[in-house]
């Protein structure tokens, strides 16, 4: 018998999985949470039937989530990541020796236990001394903050269930408050491709571009994510991402199997129908 993992990316389009074993499946008091393995993709996290991060390519997502703005601005101390209970991005994050700390805020305590013991590829720093862990909703979190944060990092399931929140306008114009002068915002920006995942992209641009005065889009190819063309936005108080001193960058010796600062350029050029979505935007 063969055990397959599905998961719509659209009313009428199917990705399916081969599935060599399921290792983990229970509801939390947030959401369905799943583990498996394949032969293709490794150990696999799914969240209410939706993929969040595979052994074979979070990668490119996790490279991609942190070294833009590391890049951009290496002189980041003091950061926020929301979401992220894998602990993919906080293992990218603690490679920077100048971070000083991280405000981890995940909503579901059982995310961050079930990825230690499963996906230790991505939750192996989740100890580090410089993360601080709060189990708690980010949109809760964010509204007390003041010119504290260097970067934000939002690392979310997609804008329904618990996630919701950390797509509306407070949250973005609380993100704007918490963050310093020269502040950083990253968020995972869904997909272009399909509809509805187009549809979430425009309202979350729209959103993010009403407080920062710089906003802007860029891509990777991640293959296990609807259509495989997934966007990250980049807003800022200060700082053009296109100007980033790559020297700098590369002078750090970070070993990393996605980005390189040639692709950073690159990556924020976009195909044209994805600069009409943006630009065709009003509403
Ligand atoms: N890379 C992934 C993706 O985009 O598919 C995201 C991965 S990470 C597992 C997303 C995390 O966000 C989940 O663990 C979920 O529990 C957390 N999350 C969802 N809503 C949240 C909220 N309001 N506050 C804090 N964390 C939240």
């Amino acid at each position: 018998m063969e055990l397959w993992y599905t998961e719509e990316h659209s009313e009428s389009v199917r990705f399916s999985i081969k599935v060599s074993k399921q290792l983990y499946s229970e509801k939390s008091e947030y959401q369905q949470i799943d583990v498996m393995t394949s032969e293709e993709f490794g150990t696999f996290l799914t969240l209410d039937g939706l993929m969040m991060v595979t052994e074979k390519d979070e990668f490119i997502y996790h490279d991609m989530i942190v070294h833009v703005p590391m890049a951009v601005n290496p002189s980041v101390k003091k950061v926020l990541v929301i979401g992220a209970g894998d602990g993919g991005t906080v293992r990218e994050l603690v490679r920077y020796q100048s971070i000083e700390s991280i405000d981890l805020v995940e909503i579901d305590e059982k995310v961050i236990e079930i990825s230690k013991q499963y996906l230790p590829f991505t939750a192996c720093a989740l100890e580090e001394p410089r993360v601080n862990l709060r189990l708690e909703d980010g949109l809760r979190f964010v509204r007390s903050k003041q010119d504290e944060y260097d970067l934000i990092i939002v690392d979310s399931t997609d804008p329904f269930g618990p996630g919701e929140g950390l797509f509306t306008k407070e949250f973005y114009g609380n993100c704007y408050t918490a963050l310093k002068e020269d502040g950083i915002l990253v968020n995972q920006h869904e997909s272009p491709f399909y509809s509805s995942d187009a549809a979430a992209m425009q309202m979350t641009h729209r959103r993010i571009r009403s407080f920062f005065p710089v906003s802007r889009v860029y891509q990777a190819h991640i293959p296990s994510y609807p259509s495989g063309h997934w966007l990250f936005g980049f807003a800022s108080k200060k700082y053009d991402p296109l100007i980033f001193d790559a020297q700098k960058w590369n002078s750090l010796g970070l070993k990393t199997k996605y980005y390189n600062t040639d692709l950073h350029s690159g990556s924020f050029a976009l195909p044209n129908y994805v600069k009409e979505l943006l630009e065709n935007n009003l509403y």
